[in-house]
């Protein structure tokens, strides 16, 4: 090679190896968030972090009087035109499918899919009825693959990619007392997201999942009737209840809805480009060494 055309080479691949060391990251500012579950604790979390980004953010939930609230506090902190609910059945096809054509609608597609919509339940194996299991099934199992499936159509015909993410649970790696239907419905969703990410790959539609552990306050499942039947189950309070998560944990650390939006923030965006088919555990440390 001339000296000349060898140095620009030289130069070129120096440009191309700094670009590489790069943070990644792309605003994300104009894209399309559909959260799953919005009006909840997690979920609400979740939403406030991409809005944060810029991103547009469509909550969906059965809870019509908590999703409205939450949109409008959401709208005042954020302005009204960035932020949109719809009351949604993620067990029902037909309402799902009609919540995508309202987003399309609204915002003109979807970027991000982040499921969430979920319920939790304890109960022993043997009291475990098949209306409790069809129930975990439904909401949990059945909703994640209508949902996902109506972004991966979507995403597909927009043609630019996209990303989701599935707040699973720890519980969906391992068994936990008492809770049978749960741990079943979230090991399903985990794997639901392999074969998301399988298909998905060639059309640039990433799929994680992030997996939290209990989720201390600020979420209806802890603050709910979940945490008052663990405790109870448990024969302690439900402050003792999560100190005993606290202090099971490796980092003895609570973890709170805005760890999870976090996680989620990250999987969704750019910033984890070369990820899909991944667990993110964010669970204090938890599953590192479990049981102890
Ligand atoms: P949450 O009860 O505060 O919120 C869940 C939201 O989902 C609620 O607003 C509820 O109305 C909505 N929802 C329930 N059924 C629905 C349906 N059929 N269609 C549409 N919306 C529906 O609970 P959270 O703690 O925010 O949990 C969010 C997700 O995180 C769930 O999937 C849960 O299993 C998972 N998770 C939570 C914890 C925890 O400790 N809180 C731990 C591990 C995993």
């Amino acid at each position: 090679l001339p000296e000349q055309e060898a140095f620009d080479i030289e130069y070129w691949l120096l440009e191309e190896a700094k670009l590489q060391r790069m943070p990644k990251a792309k605003p994300l500012v104009g894209k399309v968030a559909l959260v799953t579950g919005g009006a909840g604790g997690i979920g609400r979390a979740i939403v406030e972090r991409q809005l944060q980004e810029g991103v547009c953010a469509v909550l969906l939930d059965i809870d019509a009087a908590a999703l409205e609230s939450t949109v409008t506090e959401l709208s005042k902190k954020f302005g009204k035109d960035v932020v949109r609910g719809v009351v949604c059945d993620v067990t029902s096809e037909e309402s799902v499918i009609a919540a995508y054509a309202r987003t399309a609608i609204e915002y003109g597609g979807v970027d991000i899919l982040v499921s969430n919509a979920g319920i939790a339940s304890a109960s022993p194996l043997e009291d475990t009825t098949l209306a409790l299991w069809n129930r975990n099934q439904s909401i949990l199992a059945t909703g994640y693959f209508l949902v996902g499936r109506e972004a991966f159509r979507l995403m597909k015909a927009q043609g630019v990619g996209g990303s989701m993410v599935f707040i699973a649970s720890k519980n969906g790696m391992v068994a936990s007392n008492q809770a049978v239907a749960y741990c079943a419905a979230k090991a399903a969703e985990i794997q639901l997201s392999r074969s998301f990410a399988l298909e998905g790959a060639p059309l640039g539609i990433r799929c994680n999942v992030v997996n939290p552990d209990a989720v201390i306050r600020g979420s209806k499942i802890w603050t709910g009737t979940w945490s008052q039947e663990r405790a109870a189950a448990n024969k302690v309070s439900e402050e003792e209840l999560e100190a005993f998560y606290r202090d099971r944990s490796m980092l003895k650390r609570s973890v709170f809805p805005e760890d999870i939006a976090e996680a989620t923030y990250f999987l969704a965006s750019e910033l984890a480009a070369k990820s899909t088919g991944n667990i993110l555990n964010v669970d204090a440390g938890n599953l590192a060494a479990f049981p102890r």
